[in-house]
């Protein structure tokens, strides 16, 4: 029998204990790695969520709060030296500009855009030294194009197509076709249907009556010209993607998963 695709490959998911990042590290899972589950949950939540995702294979939980840096320090070293880092988890808070408190810019900064400088610089020196590495940043169609009362939100995944750039360009030359290469991407997804959007899906519902479904019609209809959310196993199956060989030379792309939001 073949191995599976991603045997023997160690990876970490941040934010994996719900949507997009559950989806990533099942897949993960399923293709034959050890993953490294990650979150804010507390401990019960923790262990319940390690039995279920090893029914599929060698999963850990690994804490550490990602606003903060020292936290992130003892997170990289308790997963040791990875093969896949998806940097996943994400928060969002919508208000206009003048109403943003000033502390939820600081703390959307670093969780979707500071966080991630850090567990790159941590983990890629170590791809590069064994010519095999992938860096998958989750971002979003916000990286890509701006929308109203997101302004941390969008300076942060901006950002992070940013400073994936320039880890693609720094390690390109890092292995060979046959080690599989270094390489760090981007994914900007459209809507999906996680907790995340669930406020903003709340807020349209209440707007049409309490309908839910005419809520998310109303949200769609705005900008995903699709009219369909992704659901989190479509993100996690270009994950999956990205980690194979023939991807050793898609390096520094940011690719929109968006149903045609920025073909606009
Ligand atoms: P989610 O709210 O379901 O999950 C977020 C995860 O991040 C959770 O595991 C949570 O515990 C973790 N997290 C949050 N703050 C943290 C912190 N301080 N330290 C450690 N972990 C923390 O969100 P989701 O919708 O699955 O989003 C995942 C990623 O996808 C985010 O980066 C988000 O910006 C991006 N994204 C989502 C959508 C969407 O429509 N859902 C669209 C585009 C991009």
């Amino acid at each position: 029998m073949d191995r599976p695709l991603l045997f023997g490959q160690r990876a970490l998911v941040t934010g994996s204990t719900s949507g997009i990042g559950l989806a990533i590290a099942r897949t993960l899972l399923e293709a034959g790695a050890e993953v490294f589950v990650h979150g804010l949950v507390d401990a019960v939540e923790q262990e319940r969520l390690e039995r279920d995702l090893r029914l599929i294979g060698p999963a850990h939980f690994v804490a550490g709060d990602l606003s903060d840096a020292s936290a992130i320090d003892g997170m990289m070293a308790q997963c040791g030296a990875l093969d896949i880092l998806v940097n996943n988890a994400g928060i969002q808070h919508t208000a206009a500009l003048a109403d943003m408190p000033a502390a939820m810019w600081d703390r959307i900064l670093a969780i979707n855009l500071s966080a991630v400088f850090h567990t790159m610089r941590l983990a890629m020196p170590a791809m590069a030294q064994r010519g095999y590495g992938r860096v998958i940043n989750i971002a979003s169609v916000h990286g890509l194009v701006a929308s109203v009362n997101k302004a941390p939100y969008v300076a942060a995944k901006h950002g992070l197509l940013g400073l994936t750039k320039v880890a693609a360009l720094e390690y390109a030359s890092a292995g060979s076709r046959q080690s599989g290469g270094v390489t760090a991407n981007c994914i900007c997804p459209g809507w999906v249907e996680t907790p995340l959007i669930q406020p903003q899906i709340d807020a349209r519902a209440a707007a049409c009556g309490g309908d839910r479904e005419a809520g998310v019609r109303a949200l769609l209809s705005e900008k995903q010209p699709s009219l369909r959310m992704s659901l989190p196993e479509d993100i996690a199956a270009l994950v999956l993607f990205l980690c194979r060989p023939e991807a050793h030379n898609l390096n520094g792309a940011a690719l929109p998963v968006d149903g045609a939001w920025t073909a606009q």
